[in-house]
């Protein structure tokens, strides 16, 4: 049964232009006094991503009939919990912190207050081990990560200390489409001139190796070398975060996320349906916008004839970006790693010093295999028991490497582990990896195993998935856009979303400029 779409809190009525109590057209009264499905929605969404489900949430609050059809078995894509390796081990299949989360506007809404409160916070939202036990590590303090790093403080908190102080306007400002006038022109002016060099170059500044490790290993989540543009500003933004919000991971898993969106899509009559792999845009409900939380490489295919070739050719130039390969570990206990700061750690980085990660991050770009990745670790049982049974753990990681990669890189993983934990090989009782080629298996938007929805170089920091004024519209009457692949680009910040409902709001139904 669907229900009505007029919903408390609603800013504007999609059908103003038609005040009859009948203009819902989504539900019919039989005599029977029955409520008939008719299926016919102001707006289906295609995919149950964080960017999914938050565009059908936003639209849902304008007051429209919203249906999301997803392919997978469950909803959430990218924000889904499972048991992946033995039974009562609970492990995030994909994203584990939230950093991202935690800065964005669109999850500092009231209603998403019960989410937040399951937020748990490491002591060290991430740390950086180095060889001969000593380690870099990221507190929630900047003057004690500052401290932390020796000669190197005084410019580490010079570089930091500003987008710490200013994270929330730093936040509002990049998690818009880059190209929209910034609310706060200061802080992002100082953000640029630093963010849009490469981590290379802002490590300059640095003499030591444990504070270019640090920058080295947070850069580094841009899947891009060192050397690169805008690198610095991948770096700076987590690492920023890091100190202003944490980098918290959920009790209980990332499902957490998703489970939080359809309670407030359900709340406000939307409807969900899974198991359903859309492969034309024929075969959906009827309905006034359709939303796609798909790759751009599925946009052909869906869409079919009807998209301009100008378009089409324009979606097809869009570039992946290397893939990960995922390894998932049930652990008999904590991994033991040397360096005291590792232990309390929500999040590592594995690679060593700036230089051993920037060659492994540009030999992952050349397509080929690094005999040391770097990898990015995640030990939710540091402030989670719930995902294992008594004083046992889950340990999450994965490695870059070339996009379509088949390789199962667990024994390089597991080696850049026992580096810095000694015996951690002797925990492990169960295993579980998905190499890159494997990543779309469940969801077709891992391109390649590329979980960030497109190669983040500066072209398409910039301009995602096509150069447009507004990137959420496909150029087909009703059709949107609203994945990773549009700005802000990959994460669980729902923004992508946001701005894609708004756009839909503002073209189809008398909505406000959508920013
Ligand atoms: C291994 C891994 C680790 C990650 N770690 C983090 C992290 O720690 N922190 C973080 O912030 N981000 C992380 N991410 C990235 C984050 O998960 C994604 O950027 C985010 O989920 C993107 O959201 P989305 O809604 O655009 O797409 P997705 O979450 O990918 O959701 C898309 C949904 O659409 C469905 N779909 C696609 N095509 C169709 C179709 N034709 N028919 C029906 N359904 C379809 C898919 O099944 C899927 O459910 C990680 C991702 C992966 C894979």
């Amino acid at each position: 049964m669907y229900l009505p779409f007029n919903t408390p809190g609603a800013t504007f009525h999609p059908h103003a232009t038609d005040p009859s109590p009948d203009c819902n057209r989504h539900r019919r009264v039989t005599a029977a006094g029955t409520v008939v499905d008719v299926t016919v929605y102001d707006a289906v969404v295609v995919g149950s991503g964080p960017n999914g489900l938050a565009a059908a949430v936003t639209l849902a609050r304008a007051g429209l009939s919203v249906h999301v059809v997803e392919g997978a078995p469950t909803p959430g894509g990218g924000c889904r919990t499972e048991e992946l390796t033995l039974p009562g081990f609970r492990h995030d299949v994909c994203s584990a912190a939230h950093p991202l989360l935690t800065l964005s506007p669109f999850f500092a809404d009231p209603v998403f207050d019960g989410l937040r409160s399951r937020l748990v916070q490491p002591a060290v939202p991430f740390a950086h081990p180095l060889d001969g036990g000593r380690a870099a590590a990221a507190y929630r303090s900047l003057d004690a990560t500052a401290d932390g790093l020796g000669p190197d403080g005084a410019a580490y908190r010079r570089l930091l200390g500003p987008f710490v102080d200013g994270a929330a306007e730093l936040a509002a400002d990049v998690l818009v489409p880059a190209w929209r006038l910034p609310r706060h022109p200061v802080t992002m002016a100082r953000f640029g001139a630093v963010g849009l060099r490469s981590a290379q170059h802002v490590a300059g500044r640095f003499g030591t190796t444990p504070a270019r490790a640090l920058l080295a290993g947070a850069a580094a989540h841009a899947v891009r070398p060192l050397s690169a543009p805008v690198t610095a500003g991948f770096g700076l933004l987590l690492t920023a975060a890091a100190h202003a919000v944490g980098w918290p991971v959920l009790a209980g898993g990332s499902a957490a996320v998703t489970r939080a969106l359809l309670d407030e899509l359900t709340r406000l009559g939307g409807t969900l349906e899974c198991g359903r792999w859309v492969g034309t845009l024929d075969d959906l409900p009827r309905s006034t916008a359709v939303v796609l939380d798909v790759a751009p490489a599925a946009l052909s295919g869906l869409v079919g004839p009807a998209l301009p070739d100008r378009y089409r050719r324009a979606v097809g130039r869009f570039r992946s970006g290397p893939g990960v390969c995922k390894v998932d570990w049930a652990l008999s206990g904590p991994v033991p790693w040397t360096a005291e700061a590792c232990r309390s750690a929500g999040t590592l980085h594995l690679g060593g010093t700036f230089e051993e990660v920037a060659a492994a991050e540009a030999a992952v770009t050349a397509g080929r295999h690094p005999d040391r990745p770097y990898c990015i670790v995640v030990q939710p049982g540091v402030v989670d028991p719930t995902r294992a049974p008594d004083g046992r753990r889950t340990l999450w990681a994965y490695c870059h490497v070339p996009n379509g990669s088949d390789r199962d890189m667990s024994g390089a993983v597991e080696a850049q582990i026992e580096r810095f934990a000694p015996g951690f090989g002797d925990l492990v009782l169960g295993r579980r990896t998905v190499p890159a080629s494997r990543m779309s298996d469940a969801n077709p938007n891992y391109v390649g195993g590329d979980i960030g929805g497109g190669a983040n170089d500066l072209a398409q920091t910039w301009a995602r998935p096509v150069p447009a004024r507004n990137p959420y519209r496909v150029p087909v009457q009703g059709v949107y856009l609203c994945s990773a692949s549009t700005p802000p680009g990959g994460g669980v910040h729902g923004m992508c979303g946001v701005h894609a409902a708004r756009t839909v709001l503002a073209d189809l139904f008398g909505g406000p400029p959508p920013w």
